[in-house]
């Protein structure tokens, strides 16, 4: 045991230091390291693969909602940026700009992308002349940039990985529908995917997307009570379309701006599955995003038969469709334990000479150390079964705790202890930027999304009529 008391030390408290703790468990399970320039991340392998998996489950569902995918330029001319108010001051301060290439000053500067609305509305407007053009559904897989003063890997770097839905529609009934169909996407591949449960919900004007009429959110839980915004919905009206000319002929001969929607999550996805579930031995990954769901490591790997075992092992589970790991270094099987548990591999499988002989192996689950012994002639069911089980108490311990975490408040102090218990504090509001000022001011909070169910009569500010019923947090 005393080596496993000293391999934990590598990693700083989760309870008492928890960004000593996320920074710790990131580079060590090399999910990611710090890039050249300041506030750029690598992302490497082992992190990438997490990725690709949201990739794939999130892409999977674009489609099945009549989505395509399509690409657009990096570089957006200076002038498009400015077409929209309220867009153009809300990223100004954060847009990295190209003034000189090929060895000479550029004529008009180009914007490093921080969001493409301008540029695909551009398109847009090329491309969409009839109501028998819309509606328009596409997705892009791209990266942005955003200069960020103070950042932290997949949270909030300079550049990162995102997609962006950009669709354009004849009514503004019909726009709206698309933003809460895909903010309902969102939230059922959070649940379903990575074992995350969110809120969601309508964001205010102070927390709104630059250039929007209405933002929605989806905010989870992380372990220090603070609230992470992993996705959001925009409804854009006729904001970018009057900007951008995106004008069609209906039905009825007339011309008409359209309504249009964006809508994006990020690799700060990535963030969010560290800090919903991670715990002191390091990470603790969704089955379904994980990138090895099961190891075996063998032991006394060199007794008769054990090695022939677990390699026939690793190529039937392969067959079956798990993403499996067979881990024949030379280091011992505790280090192997540890390593794997950092990583946070939901099964590990151990396989030794008395396992063979009684037909069994021994299964060890990430999320809650418990361990089963499962016949070796139906590996591929008892370990299918197996991880579908973690993934479902994953989520339904992390509902759990996110529920048993929000809190009401009737007046600011309440607030104010609420969050610094690490909860979420439902409380009601009037609806008046001076009282959501005061919030972030006293309890160093933010309105994070209007909850469900408009409960709370009055503001925890001023005490007059509430409004809204708002969930406030301290956010990432
Ligand atoms: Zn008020």
């Amino acid at each position: 045991m005393a080596k496993d008391s000293q391999f934990v030390s590598q990693i700083a408290d989760i309870e008492t230091d928890f960004p000593q703790w996320y920074s710790d468990v990131v580079l060590k399970t090399k999910l990611v390291d710090y890039g050249p320039v300041k506030g750029t991340m690598v992302i490497r392998p082992y992190g990438y693969a997490i990725w690709e998996n949201i990739q794939k489950e999130l892409d999977k569902r674009f489609k099945e909602t009549g989505h395509e995918n399509a690409y657009f330029p990096l570089l957006i001319p200076m002038s498009f940026m400015t077409k929209e108010s309220e867009h153009v001051e809300g990223f100004a301060p954060e847009v990295a700009v190209v003034t000189h290439a090929g060895g000479e000053k550029l004529a008009e500067p180009l914007c490093i992308r921080p969001t493409s609305e301008t540029i695909i509305g551009t398109m847009y407007a090329k491309w969409i002349q009839s109501y028998r053009d819309l509606p328009v559904l596409m997705n892009q897989w791209a990266n942005v940039m955003r200069w960020e003063k103070t950042t932290r890997p997949f949270l909030r770097t300079s550049e990162f990985l995102w997609q962006e839905g950009h669709t354009v529609h004849a009514t503004e009934e019909e726009a709206m529908e698309e933003t809460m169909k895909m903010l309902g996407v969102y939230e059922e591949f959070a649940r379903t995917c990575l074992a995350m449960p969110v809120l969601t919900g309508r964001k205010t004007e102070k927390e709104k997307f630059a250039g929007a009429v209405a933002t929605f959110g989806m905010e989870a839980m992380m372990h220090d009570g603070k609230s992470l915004q992993a996705g959001t919905s925009h409804y854009l009206g006729q904001n970018f379309s009057k900007a951008f000319d995106i004008k069609f002929l209906d039905k009825d001969g007339t011309q008409k701006y359209a309504y249009t929607t964006s809508w994006g999550v990020s690799t700060r996805l990535i963030g969010a599955i560290i800090m919903t579930h991670g715990d002191q031995r390091g990470l603790v990954l969704p089955p379904v995003v994980a990138p090895v769901q099961v190891v075996i490591v063998p032991i006394a790997a060199k007794k008769p038969g054990v090695a022939e075992a677990c390699a026939e092992l690793k190529v039937r589970l392969e067959k079956a469709g798990i993403r499996v790991v067979l881990d024949d270094s030379d280091n011992s099987p505790g280090w192997k334990f540890n390593e794997w548990e950092m990583k946070g591999v939901p099964v590990r499988i151990e396989l030794g000479p008395r396992d063979l002989e009684a037909g069994k192996m021994l299964c060890a689950r990430r999320d809650n150390h418990e361990k089963t012994e499962l016949a070796l002639s139906e590996a591929e069911e008892g370990v299918k079964a197996l991880l579908s089980d973690i993934q479902r108490n994953m989520y339904e311990r992390a509902k759990e705790r996110m529920e048993s975490r929000i809190v009401t408040a009737g007046s600011l102090d309440e607030l104010l202890s609420g969050v610094n218990g690490g909860n979420f504090v439902r409380a009601g509001w009037c609806g008046c930027r001076e009282c959501e000022d005061k919030v972030k001011e006293f309890a160093q909070a933010t309105a994070r999304v209007f909850a469900k169910e408009d409960t709370e009569k009055t503001c925890v500010v001023c005490g007059k009529p509430a409004a809204h019923t708002v969930i406030f947090a301290r956010a990432y």
